[in-house]
């Protein structure tokens, strides 16, 4: 045999190799899963169903039920011991690859940030929230669908994805990173590094954004997202800003609708997203300084959510160095919202209007993220009770990612307990409908953070028929 003969064979060989490899990452799963003893929150219901059965067969629920379940003689038997099993929970508005940028200079620190450390950190924060159980997570801003590929074939752990790929942003918008020099100077034109690495993404016109949500499907986004209004991070945008003409909200509609899923906006008052909703947004990201009933109502008729970042209301945000410094932007925008708040939380009650789960956390150390993360949900708590948190959590949230459709990555039920739905699920120790910080809430944001990535009294979490964490 030559060189090159030889170069092939064992160039096919390698190839095969690596295929078998590949798919033996994926762990084999039991035929059945048997949970005994179990108190039931379906996610639904306010109530625990005690003393239940529930069967899981390969990564989806079979049945629930208070008498006994025959199951295979083979079946793995899980007792719970009178522990609550609930739906694993979902965080809608997670930014895995901006998380644990730990670095002063905030979003601008990307600049100087390599992929190999932003992608770290993001799997890193991808596997905390698995551990501390959240088992899907959606994504907001910059995750393409990379991860989530090694995380389903196995080779990775994490929870599900839900993402939108590049956020899209007009020039001078929220997702408008660029350095004054590549504004103003010499560099005039030329794109920053957070979009240079797909982060974000500037449109400006129809065209432009009907590109850019194309770009985002083409690259495994399962939905887009557009800023239509100012931010509270950036810099270039005032926060009472308007972003985004009708036309390209409407784009982005075009586009999503024709792949049968849905559009996200980042909005925070009655302007930005009233024109959103109007355009036929799905999904409004903050919405923290709505101060019109009339705008409520509409975000009900259209059946869209809100996903407030609650930790936003809190005058606890007023410690931060950033937020609650005197002399920096930042405090007046937090004041603005902080003052929203009980007028924000009636009209969001009275009205009954969707309200989504997510935390939203951006730039911080590790630790702080953690710590700002388990705030969220007991100001959540707070705010909206106990049980209506726990339906964010798990079924409104599992509503939220339905809305994407045909193109839903994961086209069974999530974030309930019911047959068909899948096997996405928590052992908790108590009762969450009693005590929201069985789960990790806490109510200070400034809490020495847990050293670990679990939660103490969440022993056990299963994703997709799979135990990734059994503490029993
Ligand atoms: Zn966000």
């Amino acid at each position: 045999m030559n060189l090159s003969v030889i170069t092939r064979v064992f160039g096919v060989a390698a190839m095969v190799l690596s295929v078998f490899t590949y798919a033996q990452d994926k762990a084999e799963l039991p035929e059945q899963t048997l949970f005994k003893n179990v108190n039931v929150f379906n996610g639904v219901d306010k109530q625990l169903y005690k003393n239940y059965f529930v069967l899981v067969e390969k990564n989806r629920i079979k049945a629930v039920s208070p008498e006994p379940i025959a199951a295979n003689a083979k079946a793995v038997v899980v007792d719970g011991s009178g522990r609550t099993l609930m739906p694993g929970l979902i965080d809608a508005h997670v930014h895995l690859n901006l998380q644990y940028l730990n670095n002063p200079a905030a979003i601008d620190g990307v600049s100087n940030m390599t992929w190999e450390e932003i992608g770290a950190m993001a799997y890193d924060a991808a596997q905390e929230f698995l551990y501390s159980g959240f088992t899907t997570v959606r994504d907001l801003c910059g995750m393409h669908d990379g991860m989530r590929k090694h995380i389903e074939s196995g080779t990775l752990i994490g929870p599900r994805m839900y993402l939108a790929g590049a956020c899209i942003s007009q020039t001078s918008g929220h997702g408008d990173w660029r350095t004054n020099a590549q504004v103003l100077g010499d560099d005039g034109n030329k794109v920053g590094q957070v979009q240079a690495l797909g982060i974000t993404t500037l449109a400006d016109g129809a065209d432009e954004v009907l590109k850019a949500c194309r770009n985002n499907l083409a690259g495994g986004a399962d939905f887009c997202k557009m800023m239509a209004g100012g931010g509270v991070t950036s810099m270039r945008d005032p926060l009472h800003s308007i972003q985004g003409t009708m036309d390209e909200l409407k784009a982005m509609v075009t586009a999503t609708s024709q792949w049968d899923t849905v559009g996200a906006v980042h909005a925070y008052h009655d302007d930005s997203v009233e024109r959103a909703l109007k355009a036929g947004m799905m999904s409004i990201e903050h919405g923290n300084l709505m101060v019109k009933k009339s705008t409520f109502k509409l975000v009900k008729k259209k059946g869209a959510f809100v996903v407030p970042a609650m930790a936003g209301f809190s005058e606890q945000l007023l410690k931060h160095p950033q937020y609650g410094n005197p002399d920096l932007p930042l405090r007046g925008k937090v004041m603005q919202i902080i003052e929203n708040y009980d007028n924000w939380l009636k009209l969001a009650n009275e009205t009954n209007i969707n309200i989504g789960y997510g935390t939203d956390v951006v730039v911080s150390s590790k630790l702080a993220s953690r710590g700002i993360r388990d705030f969220q949900m007991g100001q959540f708590s707070e705010g909206f009770g106990n049980y209506k948190t726990l339906v964010a959590l798990t079924s409104a949230n599992g509503r939220l990612m339905a809305l994407t459709g045909k193109n839903n990555p994961y086209p069974a039920k999530l974030g309930v307990i019911e047959q068909g739905a899948y096997a996405d699920i928590i052992l908790v120790d108590g009762n969450p409908l009693e005590d929201i910080s069985v789960l990790g809430a806490s109510f200070d944001m400034w809490a020495a953070p847990r050293a670990s990535r679990e939660i103490k009294s969440i022993p056990f979490v299963m994703k997709d028929g799979q135990v990734f964490l059994n503490k029993l």
